[in-house]
């Protein structure tokens, strides 16, 4: 048996007497107010100015418009980072000549994975479907980084006298305001709809079958992890346009039936390993799709 083989083994058993271990129920609800985005993958044009947007309004450091139309970007896949809350990766068309787009940025989890492992809840949950960040809480311990399914939140390591965790803000104050998060408002072709989620999920299955041949049936969000608040339709599978393959149970469910058998059957060396072994399985999974949608 390889590292791989018993990290997975291992990480096999504690979730099976994780999920022996809980009796609570693994459906996650959002909040019945909460807010989303439908992102249509099919209408994305791939002119980045989601990312200037994102960044003029969080008041990110690269901001001229000039650096936004280089789309030499597109030769390498790229993940959000502290200076960067949101990117669009190009990636080939399946089935026909061409490229298609995909927008990345925190989906803000019904039941977040970053908010569960934070021990100081810096981050949270809220009713309007955000997941917010409480810097002044934050104790830089950066377990919402390991955490996250999405490899989301990054570290301002730039920073030495106060780095927080960055990630998008669902433009939180905006939305408060009763605006648009400034990406959907810029986006030119409305391939950003900003909603209540319960609408967004009809709608994005009004489009799936109305156009059958434009969309795959299935709602990217709907169900992952629990669900999100940014819901996601494409014209092909996930994987292939940089999405991990993700269950629908809450990793952050995983971790607290787990931690409650720690408590309850002093079943620690397993669950531990399990948590552990879980993280790490991931990790090399979303590699994999990275580097295979890459080709
Ligand atoms: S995508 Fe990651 S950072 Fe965003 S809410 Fe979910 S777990 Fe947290
Ligand atoms: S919602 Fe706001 S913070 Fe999030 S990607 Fe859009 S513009 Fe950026
Ligand atoms: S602004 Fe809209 S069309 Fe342009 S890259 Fe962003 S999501 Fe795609």
């Amino acid at each position: 048996m390889d590292r791989r083989d018993f990290l997975k083994t291992v990480g096999a058993v504690g979730v099976g007497i994780a999920a022996a271990d809980a009796s609570a129920s693994t459906a996650v609800h959002a909040p019945p107010d909460a807010f989303g985005v439908l992102v249509d993958t099919t209408a994305c044009i791939g002119c980045r100015k989601c990312e200037w947007a994102c960044n003029q309004v969080n008041k990110l450091p690269v901001q001229p418009l000039e650096e936004f139309e280089n789309k030499d970007v597109f030769a390498a896949m790229r993940r959000p980072d502290a200076g960067n809350f949101t990117v669009v990766n190009q990636w080939a068309r399946e089935g026909r000549e061409g490229n298609v787009w995909a927008k990345v940025q925190c989906l803000h989890c019904n039941d977040p994975a970053c908010a569960s492992a934070c021990l100081v809840s810096a981050l949270e949950k809220q009713p309007n479907g955000a997941v917010q960040y409480d810097p002044w809480r934050c104790m830089g311990c950066r377990y919402c980084m390991v955490a996250c399914p999405f490899q989301i939140p990054a570290y301002q390591y730039a920073d030495a006298l106060s780095p927080e965790v960055r990630k998008c803000t669902f433009c939180v104050e905006r939305i408060t305001a009763g605006e648009r998060p400034g990406c959907v408002e810029i986006c030119p072709v409305e391939c950003l709809i900003y909603g209540k989620r319960e609408e967004l999920l009809t709608l994005a299955h009004e489009r799936i079958a109305a156009y059958p041949d434009r969309y795959l049936d299935h709602v990217y969000g709907e169900h992952e992890v629990g669900g999100t608040s940014w819901l996601y339709i494409a014209g092909q599978p996930f994987p292939s346009l940089g999405f991990p393959e993700l269950g629908e149970q809450s990793p952050a469910r995983i971790t607290e039936n787990i931690q409650h058998g720690i408590f309850r059957r002093f079943i620690a060396p397993v669950a531990l390993y399990a948590t552990l072994a879980q993280v790490m399985w991931l990790g090399s999974r979303k590699d994999e799709v990275a580097a295979a949608a890459n080709g």
